[in-house]
């Protein structure tokens, strides 16, 4: 029923046990980690588990999360694509008012669209979301856990950044070949995915940058499986 011992211990930490009227129990399980309440009950033929992926999950991918963390990432979350939101209007803001606009192969017109992105989001059940601040080189740690992942064994792998690529002093535009197509990642925004929504979803902080003094957050994804 375990996966590990480490979870029997969880498991027992906190336990509610009422009886029922067919002799069996229902007993209440709730971890200290903030994984979901877990119940389960018993009947003469042993233990009925529910919900237990989250728990599976949540320890499946910390050293991806302790990773990020060591890369230099602020924070770093496990949360389900479908709570990415992605946005026809956020195309508008890169081709009114961003001056990286068709500047660069990771940069619109030339990123998947936002029906693509919501395309391709519908097609994993688990992601990284990675928050870092303006001495943060958000799409490096995405680019280098993207690797990870996949070294680990989750084949489908990928990740977005944050803002235009910088990695050659002018994109390679005329030929439309990318000279480091193993390390240039699009943004999320780049993408079509409203990347304050996505974040407030996963109680990250960030606001509307009103002063240069403001704090400044920024955010990077990686796709698992
Ligand atoms: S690595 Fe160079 S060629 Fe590739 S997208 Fe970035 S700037 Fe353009």
């Amino acid at each position: 029923m375990f996966s590990t011992p480490t979870h029997f211990v969880y498991f027992a930490c906190f336990v509610v046990r009422s009886p029922s009227r067919y002799g069996g129990k229902i007993q209440i399980a709730w971890p200290p980690d903030n994984a979901k309440m877990r119940i389960f009950v018993s009947t003469t033929g042993g233990y009925l588990l529910y919900a237990s992926f989250e728990m599976k999950t949540k320890h499946r991918f910390d050293k991806f999360i302790k990773e990020a963390l060591k890369l230099g990432a602020r924070d770093a979350r496990v949360i389900h694509p479908k709570s990415v939101a992605t946005g026809a209007w956020v195309r508008m803001k890169c081709r009114y008012g961003c001056d990286g606009y068709a500047r660069c192969l990771t940069c619109p017109p030339n990123s998947p669209t936002p029906e693509e992105t919501a395309t391709v989001l519908s097609g994993y059940r688990t992601a990284l979301l990675l928050h870092g601040d303006d001495h943060t080189d958000i799409t490096r740690i995405a680019v280098t856990l993207e690797r990870s992942v996949f070294l680990d064994g989750y084949y489908k792998a990928f990740s977005f950044g944050s803002g235009p690529c910088r990695l050659c002093p002018e994109c390679n535009l005329k030929t439309r070949e990318c000279r480091h197509p193993y390390e240039a990642r699009p943004a999320m925004e780049a993408c079509g995915i409203d990347v304050f929504q996505t974040a407030r979803r996963a109680g990250f902080p960030i606001e509307v940058v009103r002063d240069q003094g403001d704090t400044q957050n920024y955010y990077g994804l990686v796709l698992i499986e």
